[in-house]
């Protein structure tokens, strides 16, 4: 059998000046893992000269590919394009500025030939970060980690190898705010982490401001997880608890001691009993929508890893046809 072929998806937004170094090191650990690779640039509307740079290298080097965005459509979406138009048996996605070291590959080239399908780099620390989004990182995964519908590896981010089965399923999920991170594990699969330390930032500045940063971070919890509108179920109650409870104690206070101010207490708790049946109601409609929002995701209920006997005989659709209209 020909040796499985290696796609290497990388997505990128005004790196001209990363292209040629990340050639340099890319191209050669590639070539020592197999001839049979290729390279899909996913160009995210760049507006300096990074597709003309592609276009260069691809001249002398046409297994080096690229897909271009006609505008800015987002790290997430880009790697959604390049997944669709990865051809390899298995797939690592990379950053283009270098923080990924290209030598990792072959670590993930290993253990993807061991077995597994899903190999992800772990960073083993975050120090170039800066400390506020340092905090801010941890106080999501923290988040997540509560309130998510499925456990994040840590450490684990885009840098990984995926098997064609794995990007077969990525591909049927058709959601818009695309949080990959979650998107990876809940595929499943069997998986591994190999650790590696983050490289600095090669030319440019990162491109994720803290604006963008709070969009994802809300993308991410969003999609795999109803919490947020379902919490004001329970606020709710509460509330209304407390009405009836201080209702409680008022009639007890005034039957003891009397009242110093007439229909004070009345008012309050009403005006709490009824914020808190708002509150409760608002809840109620959350968890309906929080389960039409699961409906229109459509993802598929399940994800078959493999068939045996009888079952093998099964085609591999997972999902109909019409619902595969979605991605732009
Ligand atoms: N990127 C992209 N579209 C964007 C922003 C970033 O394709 O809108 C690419 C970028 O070119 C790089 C990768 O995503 O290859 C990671 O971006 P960056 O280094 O800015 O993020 P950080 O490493 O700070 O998380
Ligand atoms: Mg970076």
């Amino acid at each position: 059998m020909a040796s499985p072929k290696l796609s290497v998806i990388i997505p990128v937004h005004n790196e001209s000046a990363n292209i040629a170094p990340l050639c340099e090191r890319l191209l050669p650990v590639l070539n020592r893992i197999t001839p049979d690779w290729e390279v899909v640039f996913v160009d995210d509307g760049s507006r300096d000269d990074t597709l003309d740079l592609i276009r260069d290298v691809s001249r002398t080097e046409p297994r080096i590919g690229a897909v271009s965005f006609s505008r800015n459509f987002g790290k997430e979406i880009a790697i959604a394009a390049g997944l669709d138009h990865a051809r390899g048996d298995a797939v690592v996605i990379m950053d283009a500025d270098l923080q990924h070291p290209p030598e990792m590959i072959e670590a993930f080239v290993e253990r993807w030939r061991e077995g597994f399908l899903m190999v992800y780099g772990q960073r083993t620390d975050r120090s170039d970060e800066t400390r506020a989004k340092r905090g801010f990182a941890q106080a999501f995964y923290k988040l997540f980690a509560r309130f998510g519908e499925i456990p994040l590896p840590e450490g684990a981010g885009d840098f990984r190898l995926i098997d064609r089965k794995g990007i077969e399923v990525l591909k049927t999920l058709g959601e818009r705010a695309r949080f990959s991170k979650g998107l990876y594990a809940w595929i499943g699969f069997k998986a591994t982490g190999v650790p590696f330390v983050v490289e600095e930032r090669r030319f440019g500045t990162t491109q994720w401001s803290f604006r963008k940063l709070f969009r994802f971070a809300f993308d991410g919890i969003a999609a795999f997880s109803t919490v947020p509108l379902r919490i004001w179920t329970y606020i709710g109650f509460l509330i209304s608890f407390l009405a009836i409870a201080s209702a409680l104690f008022f009639t007890v206070r005034t039957l003891l001691f009397g009242t110093d101010l007439p229909g004070f207490p009345s008012l309050i708790v009403s005006v709490m009993f009824f914020s808190g049946i708002q509150l409760m109601s608002l809840g109620i409609v959350g968890e309906y929508v929080g389960r039409i929002f699961a409906e229109v995701k459509r993802r598929p209920l399940y994800v078959v890893a493999e068939r045996i006997g009888g079952a093998a005989e099964v085609s591999d659709s997972l999902v109909p046809d019409n619902y595969r209209l979605r991605r732009a």
